[in-house]
Order: C-alpha cells, then structure tokens, then sequence
C-alpha cells in the first residue's frame, strides 16, 4: 500500500507535496495513533509526527510507559495541505480509503484520534458521530472490537500547554487498560 500512496494523485492535495507521508511503526500495534496532516518538515522527511508536535507525542507516549514497538502512527491524509490549511472534506474522503485499509490490516487493540479532523476521519469509517473532541478527551468508546480513546492534538497541547495533565492522563488510561 505504501507504493501506492507514494505515488497517489487520487486528490488535488498531490500537487502540493513533496512527499506523500505514510504511516510508520509497529506492523503489529496494539495502539493506532491518528493525525491531521503532514506538516513542512513531515513533507520533507516522510516521516509522520517528526516536528514539534511528534516530539512532545513521543515524550508523552514515553513517559506514560507506552514505547515506539507498541505503536503506529499515520495521518487522515497523507499530503500535506497547501499552507498546513485543514484539510478539506474532500481530501479527506478520498484519502479515508487507506486510513481503512491500514486500521484493517493492523488490527490495532485501540485507536487514538489526535484532534477533531482525525476524528471526523474515524467517522468516515465507523460512521459513529461523536461530539467535538474537547468535550470527549477522556473518555472511551467500542467500535468492531476496538478501543477509541479520542485525544487532543498535541499542536492544540503546544498552544495551550494546560491540556498536557489531561494529554497524558488518556495515554496512562491506554496503558492501564492494555495491561489488564
Ligand atoms: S492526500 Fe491521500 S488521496 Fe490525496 S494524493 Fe495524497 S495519498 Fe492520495
């Protein structure tokens, strides 16, 4: 699938790229982890999460006891927007097809939407409508067997560093329940 989306130019988003930026980590993950969209340096590296907002995810992650094997991360779509603008409705229904391919072959135990776009992305696919992300962060929900554990966007985090105690509060609540 990676070759596919390497090359894809299924939507208007392909024009705007360098690199298409696909879903990196675990082939066997217990946690699915949702973005937006790739931002300046995740176009140039390819590597989902690799600016700041990846690196306080990943300090986050790490400190509440969850490391990189047990992980995958990807975004609602996979170019990145021209201007980081949201990404649009229709970018993110035609790119909705290999966020479900990928959910599908990784069976993930639980699935983390970062921010309201991976949300609505998630939507597109359970067809669950659930409420605007900062009303639900801390809270869980079952879908085909799954775990989904809606998040903030660690740039929302960055914007507003209060949000970190409730950021790390749902990874924590990730672990504990993987344990059990
Ligand atoms: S955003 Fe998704 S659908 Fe659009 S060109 Fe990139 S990979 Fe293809």
């Amino acid at each position: 699938m990676n070759r596919i989306i390497r090359s894809c130019s299924n939507c208007a988003l392909y024009e705007h790229r360098k690199n298409a930026v696909c879903g990196n980590g675990s082939i066997s993950p217990e946690i699915f982890l949702i973005g937006e969209a790739p931002g300046k340096i995740e176009d140039e590296s390819s590597i989902p999460f690799s600016g700041r907002s990846g690196n306080l995810l990943r300090k986050s992650l790490d400190s509440t006891g969850i490391s990189e094997h047990r992980i995958y991360i990807t975004n609602s779509v996979k170019c990145r927007p021209p201007n980081n603008e949201k990404p649009k409705m229709e970018y993110l229904k035609i790119c909705n097809e290999y966020l479900k391919s990928e959910i599908e072959l990784l069976k993930p135990k639980v699935i983390i939407p970062l921010g309201n776009t991976s949300l609505t992305a998630l939507t597109l696919i359970t067809k669950v409508k659930y409420r605007n992300i900062s009303k639900i962060v801390g809270e869980k929900f079952q879908w085909n067997g799954i775990l989904i554990f809606p998040q903030f966007h660690p740039a929302a985090v960055l914007r507003d560093m209060k949000r970190l105690e409730k950021f790390d509060k749902v990874f924590l609540e990730v672990t504990k329940i993987l344990k059990n």
